[in-house]
């Protein structure tokens, strides 16, 4: 479908996607929950939210599903992901479309952000046969010790607008195979890819034919529907993704029950350019990693050092791209910059370029750009040269500005690097190997993800996702994301006529 030739709009183009992918009409146009597109600022659906009564229902609901589920074979739970898998490649163009409607990603990220669930998908299917636990020697003669991993119970996602629906995915692809149901309360302001996702996994999971029902629940709402999630007994697990002050919120709530958490929050990210730079991969590593996404990506490119024996070669031309880098409506053109998510963001964006003036920062960019939808808001991504970190660089600020700082001393920077408060994503452009090295060393990044020679954003699904400090700790995604998914238990089986006790212990009743 081209909007663009049919002349239609957003909101019945969402429809019309909607429609395609079997949601039931009541629950985005019946509801009282305002949805708009970040594209035009047009209204696209009138959600039906769930009342706490409802989600805890719903919690419950998942909750004799999981008891259910654990005890199907972790290989057959992996045939439904392989079913969604397939669903996912069916649906790729209408979903990608509505996140790009409903996110304001352009096209390619849209599509790209499906694309991930996939793989993710893909990458589940084959750990359903790999949830291996050790074998381990004992110190007791006839006797074998060795790990099980059992299912969890209910997993909680909570998930923020920039992935409206890959964060899922890690989650879901992960908990499905673990043996876990799954509850999920999507960000507010992209429920509709919600829905389309739920309904996806609805038709896998019909084809699947004999899964407990209730497995997979969503709970549209705001954040009061997050607490329940957060607060409620049945739930063993959240996964939360958002703002650190989101997390600063849920964490101790889940501390408090003694529920575990996987913390996916806010990022400051930094690049560092170092004097051996290959200088145009750095240019267009920095200029996805800051403007890609309208920087709106938890690992976006937020601050960058550049050497002063390379900076006069590399910034004016980093200012250019700024300048000429065209932005516009992700829908109908192949602008490679979209909108900011509201106006809230916007807001945000022109306090934090002021903040920035007043201490000495020089700007270019950062202007509101018309696009033809007044209701829309579409900026020149920013780009801020500092003398050094202050004010607002110390801050995540969600929307494209990049403070740009020279330093000369390989140790000062590390640290300038270290000294903000969150710890995702980093990355030194240099083809100097003590650099490189040092950069990935005890003392080198502090962040849970440290990349050489490629930007801070477009993680893979392949690695454990996620970082330390203020971003929360949490990791999910690939590697051996999947063992906060499960329990362990270990095992030690005496296949002996004696009962030694470990640590050469007696006690000895006759
Ligand atoms: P947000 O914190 O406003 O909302 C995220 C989600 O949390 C929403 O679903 C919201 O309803 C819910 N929520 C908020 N407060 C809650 C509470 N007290 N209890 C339960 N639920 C609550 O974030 P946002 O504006 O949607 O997303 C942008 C932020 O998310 C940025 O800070 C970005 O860096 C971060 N983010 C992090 C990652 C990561 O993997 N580290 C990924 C994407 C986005």
């Amino acid at each position: 479908m081209n909007i663009a030739a049919k002349n239609i709009s957003v909101a019945a183009e969402a429809a019309a996607i909607l429609e395609k992918l079997g949601v039931d009409k009541a629950l985005y146009t019946q509801g009282d929950m305002p949805s708009y597109s970040p594209v035009t600022g047009e209204k696209i659906g009138n959600l039906k939210t769930v009342s706490a009564a409802e989600a805890a229902e719903r919690i419950e609901k998942a909750d004799a599903a999981y008891r259910a589920w654990r005890l199907v074979p972790a290989p057959k739970r992996g045939e439904l992901v392989r079913l969604l898998g397939e669903e996912l490649r069916a649906a790729k163009d209408d979903l990608g479309r509505l996140v790009s409607i409903e996110a304001g990603k352009i096209r390619s990220e849209g599509l790209g952000e499906v694309q991930e669930m996939i793989d993710i998908c893909d990458f589940a299917v084959g750990l359903s046969r790999q949830l291996y636990g050790l074998t381990i020697a004992t110190e007791r003669p006839g006797h074998r010790m060795m790990e099980t991993w059992h299912p969890l119970g209910v997993v909680g996602i909570i998930s923020a607008f920039n992935f409206p629906v890959a964060v899922w995915s890690w989650n879901a692809a992960l908990a499905l195979i673990c043996g876990d149901s799954i509850v999920w309360k999507p960000s507010e302001k992209t429920p509709l890819t919600a829905l389309a996702s739920q309904a996806i996994l609805d038709r896998a999971l019909a084809r699947f034919g004999d899964a407990p029902e209730g497995l997979s629940q969503l709970l549209i709402g705001d954040r009061a529907i997050g607490e329940v999630l957060v607060d409620h007994p049945k739930v063993p697990l959240v996964s939360a993704t958002g703002s650190t002050r989101m997390g600063r919120d849920v964490g101790p709530r889940l501390a408090k029950r003694f529920a575990r958490a996987i913390l996916e929050l806010g990022g400051n990210n930094a690049g560092i350019v170092c004097p051996s730079a290959d200088l145009d991969m750095a240019l267009r590593a920095i200029a996805f990693g800051a403007m890609g996404t309208a920087g709106q990506r938890c690992t976006t490119l937020r601050r960058l050092f550049v050497h002063k024996s390379v900076y006069d070669q590399l910034v004016p031309r980093l200012k250019k791209a700024y300048q000429s880098v065209s932005v516009g409506d992700p829908l109908q053109s192949s602008a490679l910059v979209g909108p900011l998510i509201d106006k809230a963001a916007f807001d945000g964006m022109q306090k934090a370029i002021a903040e920035a003036k007043s201490h000495g920062g020089s700007v270019t960019g950062g202007e509101r750009v018309d696009v033809g939808h007044a209701d829309g808001f579409y900026v020149k991504p920013a780009l801020v040269e500092m003398s050094k970190q202050a004010g607002p660089v110390f801050e995540e600020t969600f929307a494209p500005i990049l403070y740009v700082m020279p330093y000369d001393d390989f140790d000062a920077v590390l640290e300038d690097h270290n000294a903000v408060a969150a710890g995702l994503s980093s990355s030194i452009f240099t083809r100097d190997m003590q650099e490189s090295e040092r950069f990935l060393a005890a003392d080198g990044s502090d962040c849970g993800i440290a990349n050489v020679n490629i930007g801070t954003s477009g993680a893979e699904i392949g690695g454990a996702f996620g970082g330390e400090k203020e971003t929360g700790g949490g990791r999910e995604s690939g590697s051996d994301a999947w063992r906060a998914y499960m329990r362990r238990a270990t095992n030690t089986v005496n296949y002996s006529k004696a009962l030694p006790l470990a640590q050469g212990v007696s006690f000895d009743i006759e």
